[in-house]
C-alpha cells in the first residue's frame, strides 16, 4: 500500500521533531494533501493506527487537508481550481494549463506534549 510508505516518513520527521523538542508524545499531526496525489484519506488513517503504537505519536490524531487543485491558464493568464479530471480553463475552455498547486504532500503542523518542569510531583 502506497499511504504505509507515506505515513511512515511523515511518521519518521514527526517524531524526530518531537524529540529534538524533548516531547513525551504527540497529540496531533496535521498534513496537506493535493487533489491530485491520489491520496486515499482512509488508507492514510489505517495506516497511521497500524504504524504509531510503540512511538512518540501513539495515540495521537491525524488530520488530513486537502489542497484542492489550481491551475494558470496560458492562454489567458486566468487563474482556477479544479479536480483531477477537469483541467481546462472556464474563461477560454484551452487545456494549457499549468498547475500550480494540488501535488502537496506535506507536514503542516505537528501539536505535541512537552513535559511539564512546574508541575511534577510537587502537588500537596
Ligand atoms: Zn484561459
Amino acid at each position: 500500500m502506497h499511504e504505509m510508505g507515506i505515513v511512515s516518513g511523515i511518521l519518521t520527521a514527526s517524531v524526530e521533531a518531537a524529540a529534538r523538542e524533548n516531547a513525551t508524545g504527540i497529540n496531533e499531526i496535521r498534513i496537506r494533501v493535493g487533489e491530485l496525489t491520489e491520496i486515499i484519506d482512509d488508507a492514510l488513517c489505517f495506516a497511521f493506527e497500524a504504524l504509531t503504537p510503540g512511538t512518540l505519536a501513539e495515540g495521537a490524531t491525524l488530520l488530513v487537508e486537502r489542497v484542492p487543485g489550481r491551475s494558470v491558464c496560458a492562454e489567458c493568464g486566468n487563474s482556477f481550481n479544479h479536480g483531477r479530471f477537469d483541467v481546462t480553463c472556464p474563461q477560454c475552455e484551452s487545456f494549457l494549463c499549468e498547475l500550480v498547486e494540488g501535488r502537496e504532500l506535506e507536514i503542516e503542523s505537528i501539536d505535541i506534549d512537552l513535559p511539564d518542569e512546574n508541575d511534577t510531583g510537587e502537588t500537596p
